[in-house]
């Protein structure tokens, strides 16, 4: 079993410039309530590290977590909120676009789909830009538990079909059951590492 990762919240930031230099560092990117929160919770074992079901306009930041054995976690606002005013909106893409080009320690970025829904247009584009851009993904679905067991084979062909990707690029994983954690964990430690 893969330890939990020893996360510390270390900021919010609402701009580029007031996120602190790193040396390595993975950002979580998808559309609001894909499962990020619970994610980052789950991968450290925590329930309440990053809040499950924020706010749109708390979620509108840049959240730093540490990792005690190295490295950071950025969780970048998610996409997609109906409730958030097109002013806002209008800032997210140029944001992460300069954070995801720009950010000297990024080693990863990490975009969850919902294992269940499938890729959204919203999450289409963001790969087509992540790929277009060369920057180094490792695509998550999540909430496999909402997946019938009889179903997930189909699913998994699906679900890699539409992001345009082989089966074995996408991590399945569940926050609720637990399911592919330890998996993800490995994989974080190593891309920090
Ligand atoms: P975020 O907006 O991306 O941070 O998503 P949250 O972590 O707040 O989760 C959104 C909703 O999906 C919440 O109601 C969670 O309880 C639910 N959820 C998150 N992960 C899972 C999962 O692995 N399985 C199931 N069944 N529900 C989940």
């Amino acid at each position: 079993m893969a330890a939990p990762l020893q996360l510390t919240f270390v900021m919010s930031a609402r701009s580029l410039t007031d996120l602190p230099p790193t040396s390595a560092e993975i950002a979580f990117v998808g559309r609001s309530n894909v499962g990020k929160s619970s994610l980052v919770n789950s991968l450290a074992n925590r329930r309440q590290l990053a809040r499950v079901s924020n706010t749109p306009g708390r979620t509108q930041s840049l959240n730093l977590f540490s990792l005690r054995e190295g490295g950071t976690i950025v969780d970048l606002p998610g996409y997609g909120y109906a409730a958030v005013p097109t002013r806002e909106k209008a800032t997210w893409a140029p944001m992460i676009e300069r954070y995801l080009l720009q950010r000297e320690g990024l080693r990863a970025l990490l975009v969850l789909v919902d294992g269940e829904i499938g890729p959204t247009p919203l999450d289409l584009q963001m790969l087509d830009w992540v790929r277009a851009n060369a920057i180094t993904t490792l695509v998550v679905a999540t909430k496999a538990d909402k997946v019938k067991p009889s179903r997930l084979a189909g699913r998994k062909q699906q679900v890699a079909a539409a992001s345009r990707l082989h089966e074995g690029d996408i991590t399945w994983v569940s926050a609720a059951k637990g399911t592919g954690i330890d998996a993800l964990r490995d994989r974080v430690r190593t891309l920090l590492g």
